[in-house]
Order: structure tokens, then sequence, then C-alpha cells
């Protein structure tokens, strides 16, 4: 059972860089997949492409059996089906946690306002900072920050994951708990897609690792197969 499926999946950015090259992988539900290669080799290119921050060039992209790119489909119900955590966390500064985690469900999804709020206060729970619920962020580390924004993204109830690099720009002793978190929602079953340089979160957690270099997908295989052979 796919979750996603890209084929032949093109991207040329407007100045000519020819980010992916013919890019095919899937992902089944519940699988978390890991991405890793060189700096620049189309990693965040790909998986900003799967909820269609970047538009590709050529190729077919299907998410849950919906085609992102066919004619008349619902884009914004394709996305929200797909939630995103990027390397800086962008939390609104000016709303507390249990305020950010809102207000995405609130504004653009039609359920009941005390139902949303009891759904981010389990969110913020299980990511560990229910004692954190009405603070504001500039209050948060780095690592509480990057939770908030997990929290965030589950709160649309997404069916799939994307990280980019979600570990990046924390202080070392603050990835580990981000981690932490990632590594329970993939043993609740979530289906993830995750850019990192954090090896042995890829050695432990994913199901297959792609490695790419120079906008093509060269390697899908075990952790096994990618770190223990050669
Ligand atoms: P990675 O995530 O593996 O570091 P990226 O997907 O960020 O790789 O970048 C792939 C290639 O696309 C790089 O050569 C990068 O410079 C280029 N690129 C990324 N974003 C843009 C953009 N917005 N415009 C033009 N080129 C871009
Ligand atoms: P990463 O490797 O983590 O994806 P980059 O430093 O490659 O980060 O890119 C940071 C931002 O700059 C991204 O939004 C990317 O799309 C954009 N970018 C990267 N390369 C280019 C480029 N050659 N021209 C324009 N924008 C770019």
């Amino acid at each position: 059972d796919n979750m996603i499926v890209a084929t032949n999946v093109d991207k040329i950015y407007p100045n000519g860089c020819h980010a992916l090259k013919k890019v095919s992988a899937t992902v089944k539900r519940g699988e978390v997949v890991v991405i890793i290669g060189p700096s620049g080799s189309g990693k965040s290119t790909f998986l900003r492409t799967l909820n269609q921050l970047e538009v590709i060039n050529s190729g077919d992209i299907m998410i849950d059996g919906m085609d992102m790119y066919a004619r008349g489909s619902n884009i914004n119900a394709l996305r929200e089906n797909v939630g995103m955590v990027f390397q800086s966390f962008n939390l609104f500064p000016h709303k507390t946690v249990k305020g950010n985690v809102m207000l995405a469900p609130l504004t653009v999804t039609k359920r009941d306002a005390k139902e949303v709020e009891q759904h981010a206060k389990d969110l913020i729970y299980r990511v560990g900072l229910a004692e954190k619920m009405d603070v504001y962020p500039s209050h948060l580390s780095g690592g509480q920050q990057q939770r908030v924004a997990i929290a965030r993204a589950l709160a649309m109830k997404p069916d799939v994951m994307l990280f980019d690099e979600p570990t990046s720009a924390l202080d070392p002793e603050m990835v580990g708990e981000v981690l932490d978190v990632m590594k329970a929602l993939a043993a609740d079953g979530m289906t993830m897609v995750v850019v990192t340089h954090e090896m042995g979160f890829a050695r432990e957690v994913a199901d297959r690792v792609l490695f790419m270099e120079d906008g093509e997908l060269l390697v899908s295989d075990t952790p096994e197969n990618v770190f223990d052979t050669t």
C-alpha cells in the first residue's frame, strides 16, 4: 500500500539549476524513509515537491492515491494531508504554544473549536511540553520550539510527515529530544520522509534509506545495506 509514488520527477529552477533528474521513489504507508546525500544534491527540493512548495517540471507525484498534478485535484486538501517540519521552526511569536498548534486547524478546517483545542493539548502532551501550553515561543529552547513545530504540523491530522533537516539548527544537546519525538511518531506508524545528517537516526529508525547525488536518486535500500556494506 503506497502512500507516496513519485515517478520521473524533474525539477529545473528558473535559474537553470537542474535540481531533480528523473527521480522515482515510493514510500509505503507507515514507512520511515530517510534521505541522505551531499549538500546541493536535491534532497530538500525533492521533499518540497512532495507538498508542492516547489512545482515540478515533469513527472508525477501521487500522495495517498491522489495525483498532485492532475487537473482539478484539490491541492489544499493534498497539502493538509502532508505535514512539514523545517530546519527553522518559524513559530508565531505572538501566539502561545497552544495558540500556534491550534491556528491552522482553526483557520482552514471546519473542526469545532473545542475539539481543536483538545487535540492541540493532546499533541503538546505527546511532544512532552504539557507544562508549556500557555508559554510564548521566545521562552522556549530551540529543541522545545521544534517540538512545538512538530505538534503544529500534526494538528492538521496529516497522513504523511516530511522533515527537512529538523535538527540542523539546534544546539547539540537538544538534538536528542527532537529525534525522540520523531522516533515515537515512527513507532506510532506515521509515514515519514526525513532529510537528515543524523546517521544514528537513519540506522535505528529508517525502514529505507535513499541516497541522492547531483539531482539523482542513486540508492534505495535498507539501512543495513546502505551503511554496513562497502
Ligand atoms: P540539498 O537539500 O541536497 O542540499 P537542495 O535541494 O537544497 O539540495 O538544492 C539542490 C540544487 O538546487 C542546488 O544546486 C541548489 O543550489 C539548487 N537550488 C535550491 N533551491 C533553489 C532555488 N530556489 N533556486 C535556484 N536553485 C536552487
Ligand atoms: P539546504 O541545503 O538546507 O536546502 P540551501 O542553503 O541550499 O539549504 O538553501 C537555502 C535556501 O536558499 C532554500 O530556500 C533554497 O531554495 C534557496 N536556494 C538555494 N540555492 C539557491 C540558488 N542557487 N538560487 C536561489 N535560491 C537558492
